[in-house]
């Protein structure tokens, strides 16, 4: 099986996560998308909610889609959540399938700082998709690139190719990847939340009505995380 696998806050899930997750679905023939929302992320993220919270609201997103399934791996896991031990687990977990994982350009900029990044792309492929806000070729000094030249990276940024894979480590393979451009964030999401504006078609409606009547965002002392949580 090819498993992609999409890490984030998701705090909340939108459609920026959603539809960028089918195209790279279709796009690369993956079977499987397993969405993981991070319990504790390494890196303090203002306004992050429980847990619990964003794992219900991405079951209720994905409900729909029967090649998307969420992940509590990292929600049970007690202390941060670290994408290289998370690796580590599904690749025991799912011995025999090929490992996919997914992230924006934003987030692929900022894997050296991640705990093992040399480990992380050694134990699996990665797929790193266009964001509005981030070009490809702002990733040229990027240590994780390889072989990949300026030409190919400008190529990608206007549009003349779709895909580019290279090697990225041992026999592990890195994928660019281009996307149709949603400009949504979780921040623009909830700050549109807190200003008491509509949210209606950057999320599904069903997360839409979670965050209502769990009144999420808006009164931040009940929402967010505490210590002990999940
Ligand atoms: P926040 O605004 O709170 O920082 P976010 O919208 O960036 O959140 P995350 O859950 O932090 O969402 O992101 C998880 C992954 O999804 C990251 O790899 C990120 O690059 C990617 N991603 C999120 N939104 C988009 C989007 N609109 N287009 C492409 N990739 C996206």
């Amino acid at each position: 099986m090819k498993l992609g696998i999409c890490g984030g806050t998701f705090n909340p899930i939108h459609y920026g996560h959603l539809r960028t997750a089918e195209e790279v679905r279709d796009k690369l023939s993956l079977d499987k998308i397993l969405f993981i929302p991070a319990g504790r992320p390494p890196f303090e993220k203002s306004g992050l909610i429980r847990a619990s919270h964003r794992y219900k609201m991405v079951k209720l997103a994905i409900a729909d889609n029967p090649c998307f399934e969420v992940s509590d791996i990292e929600v049970k896991m007690k202390g941060k959540s670290f994408t290289v031990d998370t690796i580590r687990k599904l690749g025991e977990k799912y011995k025999g399938s090929e490992l996919f994982f997914i992230l924006g350009i934003d987030a692929f900029l900022d894997l050296p700082h991640w705990k093992q990044p040399d480990k992380l792309v050694s134990l699996t492929n990665m797929i790193i998709i266009s964001r509005p806000g981030y070009s490809f070729t702002g990733l040229v000094a990027s240590p994780y690139l390889g072989e990949v030249r300026k030409k190919t990276l400008k190529e990608l940024d206007e549009g003349r190719k779709s895909v580019f894979s290279f090697g990225i480590s041992g026999n592990k393979k890195g994928f660019l990847c281009r996307v149709t451009p949603l400009d949504t964030s979780a921040s623009a999401v909830r700050n549109l939340i807190i200003s008491g504006k509509s949210v209606k078609y950057l999320l599904p409606d069903s997360v839409e009505s979670y965050i209502i009547s769990h009144k999420l965002y808006k009164d931040t002392s009940r929402s967010l995380i505490k210590e002990g949580d999940i």
